[in-house]
């Protein structure tokens, strides 16, 4: 089974790091910025099915925003990603998920994550603000660090377990 995932959210929320934790299982401190879009591809073996996740990353820079429609509305998942330490990113998040329930494909599948858990101290959304708004949107929720790989490939795992049920 093979799927298009697509990755948005503000700039510098993690969304290349998780790719790349995922695909490559490192981490990078100083990740250059994604420049309109990025594609990874990356095969996995869920109960005993071959999956493979063809995953655009996109830039979430609002100059690139325009460009967003051509990834999101062939893919079957989408991923919003924002930053536990910044509220901002949270808004940000909201506005993205407002624009895929408006215009993305209607079957879509929506995943919220709020990254960088690692950053606890500075957390500025809570973890049941998250959870609440993913759960009134029908979204799944998770918390993940790419820095410390936490729940990164329980993140990608799950989706496609998910489209493997659905499929
Ligand atoms: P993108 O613009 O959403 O693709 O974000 P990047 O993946 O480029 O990451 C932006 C910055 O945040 C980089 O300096 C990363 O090293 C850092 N970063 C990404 N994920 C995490 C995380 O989980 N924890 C921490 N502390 N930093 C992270
Ligand atoms: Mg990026």
């Amino acid at each position: 089974m093979c799927f298009i995932q697509v990755l948005l959210g503000d700039m510098g929320t993690g969304k290349t790091s998780l790719v790349l934790r995922f695909v490559k299982g490192q981490f990078y401190d100083f990740q250059e910025s994604t420049i309109g879009a990025a594609f990874f591809s990356q095969v996995l073996s869920i109960n005993e099915a071959t999956v493979k996740f063809d995953i655009w990353d996109t830039a979430g820079q609002e100059r690139y925003h325009s460009l967003a429609p051509m990834y999101y509305r062939g893919a079957a998942a989408a991923v919003v990603v924002y930053d536990i330490s910044s509220v901002d990113t949270f808004v940000r998040a909201k506005k993205w998920v407002q624009e895929l329930q408006r215009q993305g494909n209607p079957n879509l599948v929506m995943v919220l994550v709020a990254n960088k858990i690692d950053l606890e101290t500075k957390r500025e959304v809570d973890v049941e603000e998250g959870a609440r708004y993913a759960q009134d949107n029908g979204m799944f929720f998770i918390e993940t660090s790419a820095k410390t790989a936490h729940n990164v490939n329980e993140l990608f795992y799950e989706i496609g377990d998910f489209m493997l049920q659905i499929s």
